[in-house]
């Protein structure tokens, strides 16, 4: 018989202390933030609530107080672990490797990209006179005119799953289901790697699905990504023989920027989200007003990231500079300027220093390309000038200058 203070010595060690010392990750210490399990591996199924001070192994099953951790680990008896955590010695790290192997990550990898290859095979064309419909009135909803090319990389389907998971722990869930387009999202050597989807409601205003988080009072994204992005690319057009290249974060900036300015032989490439254009920063620099509190409720000024690249990320967009002489990079202006800003410079930085030239295209402040596009297209329409096709090329000199980079600006 174990005497009771002993039990509860044990009991009471921090369970954070305890799976560190085990070996879990850092970011453990953020409750139900899932890791690796210092025990069993994988990836995220091991996380810990610091107020009840228990830990939990979704994989497993395994949960409880830190006796119960060290039993799950080290495969101890009750009486072992509580002599490993109230003895002199330092605990022990855990003898199997916590760390998911490279095999496993594989593993975990391929899975994804073969759900995504499934969604993307599931899609149909999005060409009118081959049965499609979601896609251009989306498109036509956005004031975007329907591609007079084909695009191989989007399809379309009536009605897509999305599910959700509100925290880590939680079995992932069905939350909606309508109708998507997909787009293909290709690695450096060209092959299919993940399928950006974005969920279609054509009641609202930007035909983006309002897809309630059933935890809160927010509203998710209508647009996500299975598979990898990590490097890849969606190619609207590959342009042929141009080596002219736009490349902006969504299909819709990229379509519109076209429809007002590109040319018809320019290839136009999606970069997915602005860390994969802009890559990985040399330096972090500090935002002139936006704030965050720390765990301790100090106030700080919050860092993003900076204007010098760091060239030894490799898991960012990669643009062979044989391919391309000129870069055009689609900067939308409606998010937090200063950080699209100093992320844009970054990517112009990083393509420069790789032997591109790049610039930068700035939509006007506090707009993006598909505001400017329906601003042209309502002006078209409205009367005098109804008689003109709205948006397309034949937008005049006037309407192009008002896109110019805000005053001060280093572009
Ligand atoms: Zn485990």
């Amino acid at each position: 018989m174990i005497p009771t203070d002993i039990v509860t010595r044990a009991r009471d060690r921090s369970i954070v202390d305890v799976a560190l010392a085990l070996g879990a990750a850092e970011g453990v210490k953020i409750d139900e933030r899932g890791v690796a399990c210092p025990g069993c591996g994988g990836t995220d199924r091991f996380s810990i609530d610091k107020a009840k001070n228990v830990f939990l192994c979704r994989h497993s099953g395994a949960g409880g107080d830190p006796i119960a951790l060290v039993q799950h680990v080290h495969g101890l008896s009750f009486g072992d672990a509580i002599e490993m955590l109230t003895g002199e010695k330092a605990l022990p790290a855990a003898a199997r490797q916590p760390a998911p192997s490279d095999d496993d990550k594989n593993i975990w990898r391929e899975k994804a990209r073969l759900r995504a290859w499934k969604i993307w095979r599931n899609g149909a064309p999005i060409e009118p006179e081959r049965g499609g419909h979601w896609v251009r009135d989306y498109f036509s909803l956005r004031a975007i005119p329907f591609p007079a090319w084909r695009i191989k990389a989007l399809r379309e389907v009536s009605s897509l799953a999305y599910w959700h998971r509100a925290k880590a722990g939680d079995d992932f869930r069905v939350i909606h289901s309508g109708p998507a387009m997909l787009a293909a999202i290709t690695g450096p050597d060209g092959h299919f790697i993940g399928v950006h989807r974005t969920w279609l409601d054509f009641s609202r205003p930007n035909g983006k699905a309002a897809i309630a988080d059933p935890a809160g009072d927010g509203i998710l994204d209508a647009k996500k990504v299975e598979g990898s992005q990590k490097g890849g690319k969606i190619v609207l057009r590959d342009g042929a023989d141009c080596h002219r290249l736009a490349l902006g974060e969504g299909n819709e900036t990229v379509l519109s920027w076209d429809s007002i300015r590109g040319a018809p032989d320019m290839a136009l490439w999606v970069g997915v989200n602005i860390g994969n254009i802009a890559g990985k920063a040399a330096e972090q620099i500090p935002h002139p007003s936006l704030m965050l509190t720390d765990r301790i409720g100090r106030q700080r000024r919050q860092k993003v990231g900076g204007h010098e690249p760091d060239l030894t990320d490799t898991d960012c967009l990669q643009i062979p500079a044989d391919d391309f002489e000129k870069l055009i990079l689609l900067g939308d202006s409606d998010s937090d300027r200063f950080t699209t800003q100093a992320a844009m410079l970054r990517a112009r930085n990083r393509f420069e220093l790789t032997g591109h030239d790049a610039e930068i295209d700035w939509a006007p402040d506090g707009q993006d390309f598909n505001d400017v596009l329906k601003s042209l297209a309502s002006r078209a329409a409205s009367p005098p000038a109804a008689a003109g096709a709205p948006a397309g090329r034949a937008i005049g000199r006037d309407a192009r200058s008002g896109l110019r980079p805000a005053a001060g600006e280093a572009a």
